[in-house]
């Protein structure tokens, strides 16, 4: 796949759609099939499964180029793909052959529900039950904050097959939409409008033991290993912001003018655009190295959420930028940068806080130099 065919389309549709999907909370179905015929659902899964198979850091690229448009879509491709990188890793081979094929064309766009009403930052705490009766599983419970939720035919998720048992008694399932998954309406959320955050409600859903992703009382490893794959795609969706503000800032700043010289030519506009150009060369460099590691087969997990924490508060502090920067007009909902500073926040926090990040970090701190 070339990258020329995705920032064409990219530049054409999303860039047409982008405010839409935000009014509606929407992602059109005409769009969604576009994305699914550029390839856009399977880019990282391999050729024999129906996929693009493009490296990593081509995959961190196309999400960086889709965000500085829309943030919401590049959310859904990314959510999508971090969950069937779940799959890849930690599939049985039948799981792959049965369900690569129609993930990797969008047939089936994939969701990842881990969080629930009472259990976010600690996943451990989860209690969506998953009940054994003979060869099959019943899964009773709710999810909520789940990505795709509306959109999605496959669900990744984390239930509680042990009581008692902490993190070890959770496991992972692939489940069906048929099986019986319902979804609410889109979450009126101020972010990631149209990314198609919903609640999902599990009542009596038979899932059969073959659909474990690993085996029972793995589902937190893998959870946990899943996530830390997948914060360096994020940052890729904060990048493309930070990207986007300082570009729509410095062309602001040069062309508006006060007392009779554009606003950059004052210190007090061009210095803080200076920082955050130094500081995204920085976080570009790390996600880029990051992903080349990933590519050999690593995981890194405690600089995967420095990249997360550092990207996310980075494309918090562009936005506010910008929108400094121009002023009163930056409030307005016809410019980019005021739907950029809303799709921002949530990116410290979703896929882990900046706390749970730091908490990580601090894990290996404690590591390295505990005597
Ligand atoms: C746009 C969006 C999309 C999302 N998509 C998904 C998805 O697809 N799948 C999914 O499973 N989840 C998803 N989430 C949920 C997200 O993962 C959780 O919101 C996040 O993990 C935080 O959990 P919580 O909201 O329950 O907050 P809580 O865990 O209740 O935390 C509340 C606050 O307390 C802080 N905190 C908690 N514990 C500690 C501690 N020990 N020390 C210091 N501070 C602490 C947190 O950092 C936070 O500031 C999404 C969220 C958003 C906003």
């Amino acid at each position: 796949m070339a990258i020329e065919e995705v920032r064409e389309f990219v530049e054409k549709e999303v860039g047409r759609w982008s405010n839409e999907i935000d009014r509606r909370n929407l992602i059109p179905e005409q769009l969604l099939r576009e994305m699914a015929s550029l390839g856009l659902f399977g880019l990282t899964i391999p050729k024999e499964y129906g996929g693009k198979g493009i490296s990593v850091n081509g995959f961190l690229e196309v999400l960086e180029l889709v965000s500085k448009e829309c943030p919401s879509i590049a959310h859904v491709i990314f959510l999508h793909s971090m969950a069937y990188d779940i799959l890849l890793k930690f599939g049985s081979d039948g799981l792959k052959e049965r369900y690569l094929p129609e993930i990797a064309t969008g047939r089936r766009i994939l969701a990842l529900p881990f969080t629930e009403p009472k259990s976010g930052t600690d996943l451990a705490a989860v209690e969506l039950k998953a009940t054994r009766e003979g060869d099959f599983y019943v899964l009773n419970g709710v999810k909520t904050l789940a990505t795709n939720g509306i959109y999605a035919g496959l669900f990744v998720v984390l239930a509680r097959t042990r009581e008692q048992e902490g993190h070890k008694g959770l496991t992972l399932f692939l489940v069906e939409k048929e099986d019986g998954v319902a979804s609410t309406e889109p979450l009126d959320l101020m972010s990631s409008r149209g990314a198609g955050v919903s609640i999902l409600k599990f009542e009596n859903v038979r899932v059969h033991k073959n659909r474990i992703i690993g085996s029972e009382g793995k589902g937190f490893i893998l959870a946990v290993k899943g996530l830390a794959l997948g914060r360096v795609p994020f940052s890729s969706i904060a990048i493309g912001i930070a990207k986007c503000a300082l570009e729509e800032a410095v062309k602001w700043s040069l062309k508006r003018k006060s007392f009779g010289r554009p606003i950059f030519e004052n210190q007090a506009i061009s210095f803080p655009l200076a920082e955050i150009a130094a500081e995204l060369e920085a976080v570009r460099a790390l996600r880029d190295e990051l992903g080349t590691r990933i590519e050999r087969g690593d995981i890194p997990v405690a600089e995967a959420s420095m990249v997360k924490l550092l990207s996310s508060e980075l494309a918090v502090k562009a936005t506010r930028l910008a929108i400094q920067v121009m002023g009163g007009w930056g409030l307005s909902s016809s410019v980019k940068v005021s739907r950029l500073y809303r799709d921002a926040k949530a990116l410290e926090i979703a896929e882990g806080t900046s706390e749970a990040q730091k908490m990580i970090i601090a894990r290996q701190l404690l590591k390295k130099y505990k005597r």
